[in-house]
């Protein structure tokens, strides 16, 4: 990116990151605060994680628009994270919220805590969405609840197999809420061992059978939805979170 001739960067170097970001653009007007977010997520995703520190910088580029990212990524994803290189680009303007806590909880915790051996992304995805919450203004429970009363709750078997051919949004969201119920019912260490060992270990770790631990989450979102609050989806998709 930095070699790229169509970017001219402005770099900023802070002790823990090298700001990049063009002049005239959303970053350039509002870079106290974007800088200031980069910062409380780090903060966040070290929190979460258990973790007292992380070393290396943290290469953040904001891009103006989702289109800015096509030439180098061949996409254009709102957001954009490698952990080997540490490295971040956040599409930020009026209209698109830079999701500074999702991103950079796939650096920390891809870097600060053993890659799981088989790359399971309603894992990896779940604990950066957790991370973001909330979601336009829901809990990522309240969005699985919603789902749930919709009869639009994927299995849990299929959420952790099949995570890629599902709706995005769907696939996500619900992620965030089962990930968020293991770490906060199981406890942080539980949580980092399943990360570290995959999900064939889920019922040693929560002592409870596939099945089990699956119906004890879906009790917990019916447990909650005493008000049926609505959830606007259009919001969501708007919004976004991941
Ligand atoms: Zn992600």
């Amino acid at each position: 990116m930095l070699e790229d001739s169509s970017y001219a960067w402005i770099a900023v170097k802070t002790p823990h990151f090298r700001f990049y970001y063009e002049a005239n653009t959303y970053a350039a007007r509002h870079f106290t605060g974007l800088r200031q977010s980069a910062e409380e997520a780090r903060l966040h995703a070290l929190k979460i994680l258990g973790e007292q520190n992380y070393t290396p910088i943290i290469d953040l580029f904001y891009l103006d628009s989702r289109e800015k990212m096509i030439p180098v990524l061949g996409s254009q994803p709102a957001g954009w994270s490698e952990h080997q290189s540490n490295t971040v680009l956040l599409a930020c303007n009026e209209n698109i919220r830079p999701f500074h806590r999702h991103e950079i909880m796939h650096v920390l915790s891809m870097n600060l805590w053993k890659m799981p051996p088989l790359l399971e992304a309603w894992l990896l995805e779940g604990l950066a969405v957790y991370a973001d919450a909330p979601c336009a203004g829901y809990s990522f429970h309240e969005i699985a609840a919603h789902l749930q009363r919709e009869k639009k709750l994927v299995s849990l078997h299929t959420l952790v197999f099949r995570f890629h051919k599902q709706s995005d949004l769907r696939a996500y969201m619900q992620s965030g809420s089962f990930v968020q119920f293991l770490y906060e019912t199981y406890g942080r260490e539980k949580f980092r061992r399943l990360w570290e060992r995959g999900v064939t270990r889920l019922p040693e770790i929560t002592g409870k059978s596939y099945r089990e631990t699956e119906m004890e989450w879906r009790a917990f979102l019916r447990s909650l939805d005493q008000t049926e609050s609505e959830v606007d989806w259009q919001l969501l998709i708007e919004k976004g979170c991941w």
